[in-house]
């Protein structure tokens, strides 16, 4: 019996099958190719994309520039924190709607950072926590925000008792397994509770555009690149059904647009420093590529 027949034969609706070493699609347990993208690869039955992390670091860095390995997606995240908290409002808004006893609901965030969402929500549901890997974010989480904000990792940490939704805001691309944080979630939450995803949409016009080029696209940091479909096809897979899918637009501020595009881009770090400081670039400015995807998906009874 093949690799993949025995965690077949193993698989239930709620216990998905174990793919032990994540050499199978971590979407569908299909087999993995080539990718057009370079240094990726591509399940060949779902389309499920991922870092191929048999590449050495610097065949990575050679194909996609060094800045992708020091190039942080943030300038500094505290000192945005206005913008996030305006994305994270609006999400908010949006599960609102989508759960109508949000109120009475308690929420876990994995990957809490900071604890700029936790601050944000705890005021609109029953209680908040979160945990994420970094000591450093959740000391600063504590101490400046008084969230609720453990140091530790997912995997090993049991939410008990069991809440009514799970967040994971632009965490699951960073993951080795997300399928196992997914399914943990699924234990972690009551029957008809919900999970609430962000990442970066492969199959979005902006990224079919850019190709290669995409920001999203830095291995080994971003290690997996999710379609609505193959998010939707690991969600489904660990017992959840998809309930709310949008690209919605976020707030950044000017100056970290800048540094990107000046310092990050082009290397153009000397006139980025020159000019950063001017007062014009405190501006925060909402833009939507429509390349980046909330998913909300319930847990099956
Ligand atoms: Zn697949």
């Amino acid at each position: 019996m093949s690799a993949s027949e025995l965690s077949a034969a193993a698989a239930t609706p709620h216990q998905p099958a174990p793919n032990l070493d994540g050499a199978l699609c971590l979407a569908c347990l299909g087999e993995y190719g080539p990718c057009k993208l370079p240094g990726l690869k591509q399940c060949k039955s779902c389309g499920f994309i991922t870092a191929d992390l048999a590449m050495s670091d610097e065949a990575l860095a050679a194909l996609y520039g060094e800045d992708y390995f020091h190039g942080e997606e943030y300038r500094d995240y505290v000192s945005e924190e206005d913008s996030l908290k305006d994305n994270f409002r609006r999400r908010i808004k949006t599960l609102q709607q989508l759960i109508p006893n949000l109120s009475k609901t308690d929420v876990f965030e994995v990957g809490c950072a900071y604890g700029f969402f936790l601050d944000e929500v705890k005021g609109d549901v029953a209680s908040a926590k979160g945990i994420d890997i970094s000591a450093d974010a959740v000391a600063h989480a504590r101490a400046n925000k008084g969230v609720d904000a453990i140091a530790g990792s997912y995997s090993d940490y049991l939410v008990e008792p069991r809440v009514g939704l799970v967040a994971m805001w632009d965490t699951v691309e960073h993951l080795p397994r997300p399928d196992l944080f997914i399914h943990k979630a699924q234990r972690d939450l009551l029957p008809g509770g919900h999970i609430a995803i962000t990442t970066g949409d492969i199959d979005s016009l902006n990224a079919r555009m850019r190709g290669k080029h995409w920001r999203m696209i830095h291995p080994p940091t971003h290690l997996h690149y999710f379609s609505v479909a193959t998010l939707r096809r690991m969600l489904e897979r660990n017992g959840f059904e998809v309930v709310h899918v949008s690209h919605p637009g976020n707030a950044r501020d000017l100056r970290s647009i800048l540094h990107f595009i000046l310092d990050l881009r082009l290397g153009w770090g000397g006139l980025y420093r020159r000019i950063a400081k001017w007062r014009i670039f405190d501006l925060s400015i909402s833009m939507n590529l429509f390349d980046i995807m909330f998913v909300v998906a319930r847990r099956k009874a």
